[in-house]
């Protein structure tokens, strides 16, 4: 494990003079506070990033991504398990439960195996899923009631009904590299030092089938939706391009120390500034912002759970490795993932939120989407 390399002051300025996208002197003069928190953030390790190992994230992803999870769909009994299993390691790590009744689950009613209309009494043809919420309070008095909200989907799209061979679609890489990433960032901040802000998890259901988890929990927040200061989204961070593969589906796979970030550049200067910041001054992945491009066909931005808080007015991250040969194929299986990527990139979204959790004055939405 390389050592940090910790900036020192006009090195930082160097740094955070690059990223500076607004650069009018009074940005500086607002942004000094800023500086300032997060420098003696980066002048020391993060609390406990090191907590997070390639070793604690395959374990738990060998369970979640296993045969017996049957793909995950919603509604399933894969899925169901897998949604206890979470809640079972956060209860044994002390986190708060942010469901329903002070349970872990937030219930999601669905008829016909679609979500219910707000109100609906319907009783033919129910099923139930759930979203997965826990709660990690903050230390300081006044910002204790700011949430940065971190997020992942639980579900994936099943087992395949007829043909021969593999059938059951693991999802190890879509999305068991986020659901046990965020798990592992909670265990991270439960068993360490707490930041100032509150922090939320929220592992989501539906995600496969059109957001569904995420559009019910900003629909039915469990904390006010105006306290989450910024959301943090993984989907798909275990898989790595080798430098000798040539195989087209692989084409926009990202490198072992490559990372795609999207949104961070859409809505607020002040979160695309930590979010650089504290990468320069940690890990250096190569953050590739190709579908921060306006003109991406792929609408990247618009296909996973972040984008429900963003149209909210959330200004959010989102970490992504890049379609490949497995996405949505029975192969996306447990020995694929590379599980030194995913360590690395956990931990920098660990170190983004303890930032942000940190910071005097939360992210300003200087640029609100559609505008
Ligand atoms: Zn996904």
């Amino acid at each position: 494990m390389a050592q940090v390399q910790v900036l020192d002051f006009p090195e930082l300025i160097t740094v955070w003079k690059q990223y500076t996208f607004e650069p009018p002197m009074i940005c500086l003069s607002r942004t000094l506070p800023l500086l300032f928190l997060t420098v003696p953030a980066l002048g020391q390790k993060y609390p406990n990033d090191q907590a997070i190992t390639p070793d604690r994230l395959h374990a738990h992803l060998e369970y979640v991504a296993s045969d017996e999870m049957g793909g995950r769909d919603t509604p399933s009994l894969g899925l169901d398990l897998t949604s206890k299993y979470l809640a079972t390691q956060l209860n044994l790590w002390g986190a708060k439960p942010g469901g329903d009744g002070g349970s872990f689950f937030q219930k999601i009613k669905l008829v016909k195996n679609r979500p219910a209309a707000p109100g609906d009494t319907t009783t033919e043809g129910v099923t139930w899923t759930q979203n997965v919420v826990a709660i990690i309070p903050g230390t300081d008095p006044k910002l204790a009631k700011e949430y940065v909200a971190f997020g992942a989907h639980s579900d994936h799209i099943g087992t395949r009904k007829s043909g021969d061979g593999d059938r059951i679609y693991n999802g190890a890489d879509d999305d068991g590299s986020g659901t046990v990433a965020i798990l592992e960032i909670a265990h991270a901040f439960l068993t360490g030092k707490r930041p100032k802000r509150s922090l939320i998890f929220v592992w989501h259901c539906g995600e496969e089938k059109g957001l569904w988890g995420s559009k019910h929990f900003v629909d039915n927040p469990t904390v006010p939706l105006k306290d989450i200061v910024a959301q943090l989204n993984i989907d798909m961070i275990g898989r790595s391009k080798k430098s000798d593969d040539t195989n087209p589906a692989n084409k926009v796979l990202t490198g072992p120390h490559e990372i795609y970030v999207v949104g961070s550049t859409k809505m607020s200067t002040d979160l695309q500034r930590v979010s650089e910041a504290v990468n320069k001054s940690f890990l250096k992945l190569a953050f590739n912002y190709k579908y921060d491009d306006p003109k991406d066909t792929e609408n990247i931005f618009y296909r996973s759970d972040h984008y429900n808080y963003a149209a909210k007015g959330i200004p959010i991250i989102f970490y992504f490795d890049g379609v490949h040969e497995d996405y949505h194929r029975p192969g996306d299986e447990v020995s694929k993932i590379d599980f030194e990527k995913m360590a690395k990139v956990t931990r920098t979204v660990y170190a983004t939120g303890w930032t942000i959790a940190n910071l005097d004055k939360r992210p300003v939405v200087d640029k609100p989407l559609g505008q």
